[in-house]
């Protein structure tokens, strides 16, 4: 493949904004992608901008494996009335059951929210 403005060299690679052919005399590095012209090297840097911005927005490729604070409380909780129902149990051998509902009742929610979450891939 050769350059679509200067028929004679070839193409070192292909501008980001308008696809066209370019060679090394006029491919333009923007840093992230290569533009035929100055008109070009805006367009792409737009397109950098938008991709830049959507990335933030829908956290992607940021590898946040942190999970959300919302989450956290209801396992801290769940945790919190398990134990608390686990301790009564050896305690006085019997099942407090409205601690053992509560606990449960949260790591259930907690189990939604996080399978919701993981579904749509968005941590926002
Ligand atoms: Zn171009
Ligand atoms: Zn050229």
């Amino acid at each position: 493949m050769n350059c679509f403005e200067h028929k004679e060299n070839s193409a070192v690679g292909i501008c980001k904004a308008c696809n066209k052919a370019v060679c090394s005399t006029c491919a333009k590095d923007t840093g992230n992608g290569l533009a035929c012209s100055e008109k070009c090297e805006i367009e792409v840097s737009h397109l950098n901008q938008i991709v830049a911005k959507s990335k933030l927005i829908y956290n992607i490729g940021t590898n946040n494996t942190s999970i959300p604070s919302g989450i956290l409380i209801h396992v801290f909780f769940s945790i919190l009335f398990l134990g608390w129902s686990a301790y009564e149990y050896f305690a006085t051998s019997r099942v407090n059951e409205f601690v053992l509902f509560m606990g449960l009742g949260f790591a259930l929610m907690a189990i939604i929210m996080y399978r919701k979450l993981k579904k749509l891939n968005l941590n926002c």
